[in-house]
Order: C-alpha cells, then sequence, then structure tokens
C-alpha cells in the first residue's frame, strides 16, 4: 500500500525517522513551516528556514525515496510579533513561488488573539490572490470556537473551498464542515491529538470524501508512523484496501494537486485530474 503524511515536520526528526518511515511504505510527505520551539527575532532566520524547507530537506527526503514538498508562511503563534511578522511577509512571496512550494501554511489561530487575526487574514488574501492552496492549522484550546471563528474569516475573504485543507480536526468540529467544500484534516498525535482509533471513528462516521490523516510529527512526543498505523487499523477493523489507500494516499494528492508546483508522483497522475489547466500552462512554459 503506498502512503502519504501529509503533515510531518522532517525539519525536527532524524535520518532514522525518514528510515522507519521508509520500511513503512511512506512515500510522501508534506513538511509545513512551523514554530520552532523557541521565539525567533529576524526576518532573516525566517527566510533561512524556508530555504532549509526548500532544498536540505527535500535533498534528505530524496536519500530515502520519499518525495518532499513544504508550505510555507507566518505561522500563527508568532503572528503575536506583529512587527516581525509583516517585516517576514514583505518577501514571503517570493519563496511561494518556488518549486516544491505547494500552500501557504501552516496559518490560522493559535491563542486566537487580534495579531493572529491580522496575519491569517493577510496570508489568506495573498493565497487567493495568487490562486494558492491554503494549510489552516486550529488551535488547541476552544477548538470548536477557533474553527468556527477560521471559517467565517475564509469566508469574508472570499476563499475558495475546496482549495483550503483544514487542519487538526476532532469529533466536536466535524459538524461544522457538513455541507461545505473544505479538505478536513485529522491529526493523530499522542497525548494532546486523536488516537489511531478515534481517527478511524471519526473517519467510518464521516466518510472518506476529502479527509485526510497525518502525523503532525516534530519535535514533540509524536509518532512518524501514525498513518501506517491507522491504514492498519483501519484494515483490521473491516476498511477495504481501495477505502484505505483512498484516505492515506489518494486524498492528499487531489488536494495539493491543485497546486502547479506539486509534482504528482509516478504512477498517481490520474488523481490530478483538478489540476487548473491555465496553471499547468504556466508551468510547461516556465520549463520551456
Ligand atoms: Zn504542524
Amino acid at each position: 500500500m503506498r502512503i502519504f503524511d501529509p503533515h510531518i515536520h522532517m525539519y525536527a526528526r532524524t535520518t532514522d525517522d525518514y528510515e522507519a518511515m521508509a520500511l513503512a511504505g511512506i512515500e510522501a510527505v508534506i513538511d509545513p513551516s512551523f514554530w520552532l520551539g523557541s521565539a525567533r527575532h529576524y526576518a532573516g532566520t525566517f527566510y533561512d528556514y524556508f530555504e532549509h524547507l526548500l532544498g536540505y530537506e527535500n535533498e534528505r527526503a530524496a536519500m530515502y525515496n520519499i518525495s518532499h514538498h513544504c508550505t510555507l508562511s507566518v505561522n500563527p503563534r508568532e503572528a503575536n510579533d506583529l512587527a516581525l511578522a509583516n517585516e517576514v511577509l514583505e518577501r514571503l512571496p517570493e519563496y511561494l513561488s518556488r518549486p516544491r512550494c505547494v500552500a501557504i501554511g501552516e496559518i490560522g489561530f493559535d491563542r486566537q488573539t487580534e495579531a493572529e487575526e491580522e496575519i491569517f487574514r493577510k496570508q489568506a488574501r495573498l493565497g487567493r490572490d495568487r490562486d494558492l492552496l491554503l494549510l489552516v492549522h486550529t488551535p488547541h484550546q476552544y477548538k470548536r470556537l477557533g474553527v468556527e471563528r477560521t471559517l467565517k474569516i475564509l469566508a469574508e475573504e472570499g476563499v475558495e473551498q475546496r482549495r483550503v485543507l483544514i487542519d487538526h480536526n476532532t469529533e466536536e468540529t466535524m459538524p461544522l464542515f457538513a455541507g461545505t467544500e473544505y479538505w478536513v484534516g485529522l491529526t493523530v498525535y499522542p497525548v494532546t491529538k486523536l488516537s489511531p482509533e478515534r481517527a478511524v471513528n471519526i473517519a467510518r462516521q464521516y466518510g472518506l470524501e476529502r479527509l485526510i490523516v497525518n502525523s503532525s510529527a516534530d519535535w514533540g512526543p509524536s509518532d512518524v508512523l501514525s498513518v501506517p498505523k491507522v491504514a492498519h487499523l483501519m484494515l483490521k477493523t473491516g476498511f477495504s484496501r481501495v477505502e484505505v489507500e483512498r484516505l492515506v494516499w489518494e486524498n492528499p494528492i487531489r488536494f495539493y494537486s491543485q497546486s502547479p508546483n506539486f509534482a504528482v508522483p509516478v504512477g498517481a497522475e490520474h488523481l490530478a485530474a483538478s489540476r487548473r489547466p491555465s496553471l499547468l500552462e504556466g508551468v510547461r512554459e516556465g520549463v520551456r
């Protein structure tokens, strides 16, 4: 079975993790830019970090035959240093057009402050105006309120729902997506997020349409094998292989294929039908 982990912070992981992931069948990852564990004080450290995700991390993954793309942004937590966040945003667009950058993310709310809302709105507009995908983080505390506020802002900014992945959902936020076209992420992460059992129960209750599962593994106590564990549990509890592969492989490809910077894995070209012809034309011309 082919497996994709569409949210994992490989920047914070070792090469041993890459090896374990490759052995467990993970062939592709998305590595979103995030908070590094301590506050940054200079815009230049963000730019160096973006270069690292676009370059070195991609090469490191390739050594294990893992396809690597990243998403870039000012993350919600660091949005609270407004002067710094605005300075970083000045040059963010240069990085967003680079090959292997497939979305703006993670953006959204952490503590749900006014500063976070300002930087979230600016990046949502940037995505809307440049036709880029958005990867949206949702807060750990007051999650349902945070998701409701997130959906209201995205609607006000006129962002196209099917081009947004809203991540870290739980049983209490799933009903908010009824009747929408948003892609909905579930994070299987020890202690603070979902267990494999809870994720599989949500998949059973809400179905697999536009559902995405990830590990969000980082420097915290987390598990780079969360996605294979979900796949294994699904098979054990009655899902077919076709259904499991749809969740852990096809769905992230369908979502990220909307980005012209996404290199569709070999053998998955049929999943990329939703690509926009106009954008693809631009890419082909760029190659010529
Ligand atoms: Zn994350």
